[in-house]
């Protein structure tokens, strides 16, 4: 079993750790997202310069290329790709529901055309597990099905059994089988139910029965409004073990994880320091800035003067802004950097004040400064 301890509590927010065989995770945690085996732009180097405990990568993406036999002829992930610290990998569920459109859901697992060639797969919870022991991930996730947003109560009911189903035969597979590099493999269920309380209420109570390492929170940022989801996500976490990860997946905004940790979520992991920071839309504690804009022209100051990041100690917004006109790939990198630093900031900032006691003070802070200065939507 994960050892998880909660180390202060400040009402619903959690500070605390776990450790696996590659080192100390500490919460509330942000994972950079690595789908490829790589956080796009960012080389392992600059991920640990950063402080980075932990990154996610995809069991869907790394079955279809490189695939299994050459991962376990590297060794194991943390091999291939030289991270010798914790990896956590989702299991494929929801990119088989978001990117193959055709598929077939059977009780015993979901056929799909692969994005990349159209050839077909099937994805059984016992299949699913076994890819995660040949990628070697520390933490894996049981294979679900993740419904959209808006959904009928009917659909969502039969997908919420499905899941716990899958889940049941994910456990049963996972104790069957062994890790195959010698470093211990932990497996978190995943929580669905939309935006139905009494579904996320079974839901919930099936996973627990089956005493998961942790349990994700999926099915959510899927495009329910944000107060939906901070709702369902208060609901479903004082439902949720107290001695146990709670990890939102997918979420958000530098806001939304804000919020979330103050109802009790341990982890998170979203592309969007990444995709947001290659699209030149730095998050900063002043706001988000579009780095494109022409007012950067020649504004020789720091992204951020509250970021001690490599991007910020060594060049200003006018070098960045040029780098993005002339569609240089260095400006990727270094965007992506500093995204990166203040997502992992802002949960080490969260957790010393957890522990001091004054999160929810500083939070109310917090969100005024780098949400509501903000005119630009860095999704658009
Ligand atoms: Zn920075």
């Amino acid at each position: 079993m994960l050892k998880f301890f909660v180390t202060s509590k400040d009402k619903k927010a959690r500070a605390g750790y776990f450790e696996t065989d590659h080192g100390t995770v500490e919460t509330p945690a942000f994972m950079p997202v690595g789908t490829q085996g790589t956080v796009k732009a960012v080389n392992q180097k600059y991920l640990e310069e950063i402080k980075t405990q932990i990154v996610l990568s995809n069991t869907y993406h790394l079955y279809l290329r490189p695939g299994t036999e050459v991962l376990e002829k590297a060794g194991g992930l943390h091999r291939f790709m030289n991270w010798q610290k914790s990896i956590l990998t989702d299991s494929g569920g929801f990119q088989v529901f978001s990117l193959s459109d055709l598929r077939k859901v059977k009780p015993e697992g979901v056929e799909f055309k692969s994005h990349l060639d159209g050839s077909t797969h099937f994805f059984s919870p016992e299949k699913v597990v076994g890819i995660q022991r040949s990628i070697g991930s520390d933490i894996m996730l049981v294979l679900d099905e993740c419904t959209p947003y808006p959904c009928e109560y009917e659909y969502v009911l039969n997908s919420a059994k499905l899941t716990s189903s899958w889940a049941a035969m994910s456990k049963e597979a996972f104790e069957k089988s062994l890790p195959l590099y010698g470093h211990k493999q932990f497996m978190f269920g995943i929580i669905q139910g939309s935006i139905y309380g009494d579904l996320r209420e079974l839901s919930t109570a099936d996973l627990i029965k089956l005493d998961f390492d942790g349990y994700a929170i999926g099915g959510l940022a899927v495009g329910e409004p944000v107060e939906i989801m901070y709702d369902t996500v208060d609901f479903t976490t004082s439902m949720m073990p107290e001695d146990k990860p709670r990890y939102l997946m997918g979420v958000g905004r530098p806001e939304n994880l804000l919020e979330a940790i103050k109802r009790g979520v341990d982890m998170f992991d979203c592309v969007m320091p990444t995709r947001n920071g290659r699209n030149a839309y730095l998050f900063t504690s002043n706001g988000v800035l579009s780095m494109r804009n022409a007012k950067y022209k020649d504004d020789f100051s720091a992204i951020d003067d509250n970021c001690n990041c490599y991007t910020c100690t060594n060049f200003s917004k006018a070098y960045l802004r040029h780098l993005f006109i002339a569609g240089e790939i260095l400006a990727l990198e270094l965007a992506s950097i500093h995204n990166l630093n203040f997502y992992l900031s802002l949960m080490r900032t969260s957790r010393e004040k957890i522990i001091e006691g004054n999160f929810s003070e500083w939070k109310s802070e917090i969100v005024k400064s780098i949400s509501l200065k903000n005119k630009i939507n860095p999704e658009e």
